[in-house]
């Protein structure tokens, strides 16, 4: 692929000129449009930060200027549902079916015999290169937590976290089946220690049945520790095509019922797209009283529902997000898993997201703001406020495109995308897999 072929000078002190910016990434106004929802425009950079958003040739600063050629320029993009500690055991550990249920009996095995603490950083940091090549300045990621697992990948984390700083930004939710919280108490308080101490957040995988009491009382008491500690809360809801399972109302309902102060983000909720026309706009309903956010999982959702060996999918996956969108509830698009179990593919590249979920959830023809599901959205229910945004004052980090129309943008893989980070290109190579054989094994 031809490396975009933009020249920086050495100050950081240039204009990015003739760029095209989404304007629902923006907060000026009164910029040329440039059709799709796409505006016209000049960016002043100065000391690593954007100090005018333009009109053409209008920041009136003296300066080296760069020729976008009107090629799109996106924040930086926020990535707010991956599994950095699943990633790439694919090699060593494949998903024998591609089944969610084969899934997630080929990571039990694979935690038990591979994951200590020099595994789980080696695949960690590689992951998180690849996310950073690819322009992402933030990610969230669960990490499994049941048993000894917790102690043995929180701290890794939280190193992983200091060592990305002013690369990356990190957050961590704990992920293991909410019956823990009733089934052993102890250890769950332990685990909820652990979360808090590191500055996690608590979440866990809803029930993938009908929900019954035990269900409510599990919900219960992970809302009561992550109030208790002042956390904040992100599950694994409904990711099943049994129409019976429906823990996005309860936990709606509980948010409701606690007055729960904290964020609550829902991932997943793919059955809701199986819910009668009546069931589903109740359950809508019920996520934007409560103020509960929702991350979709379109290309790992595609990968795992709906597979039946020898059968032809009939569905997509993925669960309601235009009429989610459409009833004010702030929804995401996320990576989730990369080369594992859950999903063979992916390189936590936030741009195949949006192509992959353009197509997967038809978001073309209803407008252009959908950019927001991989930046401002995922920023905003991560509470980076400098994130995901195109602004005067924020960081310079940005993702150069020689594409000029979204058209363009999502026919190809971007790979000749120009990365920049506090005002500085960075390379965007992704790291080699070889890395990877002393850990996975070679393929
Ligand atoms: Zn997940």
């Amino acid at each position: 692929m031809r490396p975009h072929s933009l020249t920086f000078p050495q100050s950081d002190d240039f204009i990015l000129a003739n760029a095209r910016v989404p304007l629902c990434l923006t907060s000026t106004r009164g910029l040329p449009p440039a059709g799709e929802g796409l505006s016209a425009c000049d960016l002043l950079v100065r000391g690593g930060r954007i100090v005018a958003v333009a009109a053409p040739r209008a920041t009136g600063a003296n300066a080296a200027v760069i020729d976008c050629d009107q090629g799109i320029v996106l924040p930086r993009l926020v990535d707010l549902h991956t599994h950095l500690d699943k990633g790439h055991i694919w090699p060593r550990r494949p998903n024998p079916d591609g089944t969610h249920a084969g899934a997630r009996v080929s990571v039990m095995e694979d935690r038990a015999a591979n994951w200590n603490a020099d595994d789980v950083r080696a695949r960690m940091d590689f992951a998180l290169r690849c996310a950073y090549a690819h322009g992402t300045s933030a990610v969230r990621t669960h990490i499994d937590s049941l048993g000894k697992q917790a102690a043995i990948s929180w701290p890794v984390f939280n190193e992983i976290r200091e060592a990305w700083k002013g690369r990356i930004d990190l957050q961590a939710v704990a992920l293991f089946p909410i019956d823990y919280a009733i089934d052993d108490e102890p250890a769950f308080r332990q685990l909820v220690a652990l979360v808090a101490r590191y500055g996690g957040i608590l979440g866990g995988m809803t029930y993938l049945g009908a929900v019954d009491e035990r269900c409510h009382r599990a919900l219960g008491r992970v809302f009561e520790a992550a109030a208790a500690n002042g956390l904040d809360l992100d599950f694994h809801v409904d990711e099943t095509d049994d129409s019976e399972a429906r823990t996005l109302s309860a936990i709606a309902n509980t948010v409701q019922a606690m007055g729960f102060a904290g964020r609550v983000l829902a991932g997943h909720c793919c059955s809701l797209a199986l819910a009668s026309d009546a069931e589903r706009e109740d359950t809508i309903n019920r996520v934007a009283d409560a103020g509960v956010s929702v991350v979709s999982l379109p290309i790992c959702n595609m990968y795992l529902m709906g597979r039946k060996a020898n059968r032809t999918p009939l569905w997509r996956g993925v669960t309601v997000l235009h009429e989610l969108a459409a009833a004010g509830v702030v929804v995401s698009a996320a990576s989730d898993n990369t080369r594992d179990p859950f999903y063979a593919y992916g390189d936590l590249d936030l741009l195949e997201v949006y192509r992959e979920s353009v197509r997967i959830l038809q978001l073309d023809h209803t407008g252009p703001d959908w950019l927001r599901l991989v930046s401002s959205s995922p920023a905003q229910v991560m509470g980076l406020q400098s994130h995901g945004r195109i602004d005067v004052g924020l960081p310079a980090d940005l993702i150069i495109l020689r594409a000029r129309s979204f058209n363009e943008m999502n026919s190809r893989p971007q790979n000749d995308r120009a990365v920049l980070v506090k005002g500085r290109p960075i390379d965007t190579t992704p790291p080699d897999y070889r890395e990877l054989d002393p850990w996975v094994g070679a393929p």
